[in-house]
């Protein structure tokens, strides 16, 4: 009796795994091979080409190529390269609100300062001095193989794309103190000043140039301007980072866990885009929205705040009906229902008493969704209202999709944030959801692909939703 009532009663709790069909085993990993393949693309550059080249394989076609919008139509609208928003018409008005999932592309990495490149004259190496992006362990970035990926745009004007890492057989390194050296420079310090910013120093060469200033400068210059034609005031005028080196792979025996670099936020990326391409023509014209700079506070022009999306819906009442007028737009984004999607910190067992174990959310048990995470007391936070929790309940319990609801920690162990506040802002009804991810920030991190699967699922259910 006790049992049925706590069937009845309480919230399941269980390992996906557990009971699956075989189809939808044959599911999950077709998915987490795909996600691998997608996260190769290591900065929000590199996102956002192949977004639009997986876009345009579907039959997405440039916004700005098209003179009217009908049902069922597919388009794409990119803003400077780093963020991108993937459209299907519905068949409502566009004036009506619009579903909208919106993810970030970028992700915690190096950048290079703008006069990067330094020599050591004692020692007789080259680096490239770095400024950290968004919220890194510095200590996690040392003695860890690095690849070098951005842009430059040359004096001329050319644009200039740079990958050098792995597939040239070329590491890049910020190189630690043996333990044989670091009792007094490191050892009193704590873990996480461990290694201070401007200590971020990236071993970047080694052989002299032909001259007797600067040497080992000049030769990687020499090399630089061989290679890409630059110049070292071109690092003026070049967006430059360096990411991991490793290759997306499978983490343990079972293959049941990705391990990546990038994984936040791209797998939620990747989930909008899987759970885009699966409609048929929606109710509600839906969006799939990535943006960029979400990780240093989304206060740019290619980040959620950015007027490109006002401008957007704009472009779409215009298409639909020859005119637009801002009434039109701001009652189209109130109407908006919206889901931030971004991963949250699942439980990492090793340190079992940051979480809030009946409010945490757990690897392998579904797509997580909360009200909003945040600081403290509750500041930062969106707070999805009750009403607009239970449609999202509904939602998935219809489409059979796994869920598990809860937050990032205990209240005073932290907090962090995402662009749902910015979205609630606008007058959408908006909630948090996404992959539980486990090492989050560190230069790979860990998700379950029962969970990510799940999150397809979800997301997909959510467009098709006509509220
Ligand atoms: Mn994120
Ligand atoms: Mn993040």
């Amino acid at each position: 009796m006790a049992k049925k009532r706590k069937k009845e009663l309480e919230i399941k709790k269980k390992n996906l795994w557990s009971n699956l069909k075989k189809d939808e085993i044959k599911k999950i990993e077709a998915t987490g091979e795909k996600l691998l393949r997608f996260l190769e693309a290591k900065t929000e550059r590199e996102v956002v080409a192949k977004v639009k080249e997986i876009a345009e394989k579907q039959g997405f076609v440039d916004i700005n190529k098209v003179s009217k919008i009908e049902p069922g139509m597919k388009l794409f609208a990119v803003n400077r390269e780093k963020s991108i928003a993937l459209i299907v018409v519905g068949r409502k008005k566009i004036v009506e609100g619009m579903n909208l999932i919106v993810s970030h592309t970028d992700a915690p990495r190096l950048d290079l300062k703008q006069m990067p490149l330094v020599e050591d004259a004692v020692a007789d190496l080259c680096f490239l001095d770095t400024h950290y992006y968004g919220g890194i362990k510095n200590y996690q970035w040392v003695s860890t193989p690095l690849e070098l990926r951005g842009v430059f745009v040359l004096g001329s004007g050319e644009k200039i794309d740079v990958s050098v890492g792995e597939k040239d057989g070329i590491y890049f390194m910020i190189p630690d103190l043996p333990p044989h050296l670091d009792d007094n420079v490191q050892g009193k310090r704590k873990l996480l000043p461990g290694i201070k910013g401007e200590e971020l120093n990236v071993l970047a060469g080694s052989i002299p140039h032909d001259s007797d200033k600067s040497p080992l400068k000049l030769n990687v210059l020499r090399i630089l301007n061989e290679k890409y034609g630059i110049t070292e005031e071109d690092f003026v005028s070049a967006e430059l980072e360096f990411v991991p080196a490793w290759k997306p792979a499978y983490l343990g025996f079972d293959r049941g866990l990705i391990a990546a670099y990038g994984l936040d936020d791209r797998v939620c990326v990747f989930a909008s885009l899987e759970a885009l391409f699966g409609l048929k023509v929606p109710d509600r014209t839906c969006i799939a929205y990535a943006v960029d700079k979400e990780e240093i506070g989304s206060d740019t022009n290619t980040s959620v705040t950015s007027l490109f999306f006002e401008n957007l819906v704009k472009k779409l009442i215009q298409l639909e009906k020859g005119h637009a007028c801002s009434t039109e737009v701001l009652d189209a984004l109130i109407r908006t229902k919206a889901i931030s999607a971004d991963v949250k910190p699942g439980v990492d067992p090793i340190y079992k008493g940051v979480y809030d174990s009946t409010n945490a959310v757990y690897v392998n048990r579904g797509m997580c969704f909360t009200r909003g995470p945040y600081h403290g007391g509750k500041k930062g936070a969106n707070e999805a209202n009750a009403e607009f929790l239970h449609e999202m309940r509904v939602i998935l319990d219809k489409a059979g999709v796994a869920w598990q609801f809860g937050n990032s920690g205990k209240m005073d162990e932290g907090g962090g944030g995402t662009v749902a506040r910015y979205l609630a802002t606008r007058g959408m009804d908006v909630v948090d959801a996404g992959v539980p991810l486990i090492a989050m920030h560190a230069p790979v991190e860990i998700v379950g692909k029962v969970d990510v699967h799940a999150t397809v699922k979800g997301f997909k259910a959510f467009f098709e939703h006509p509220f």
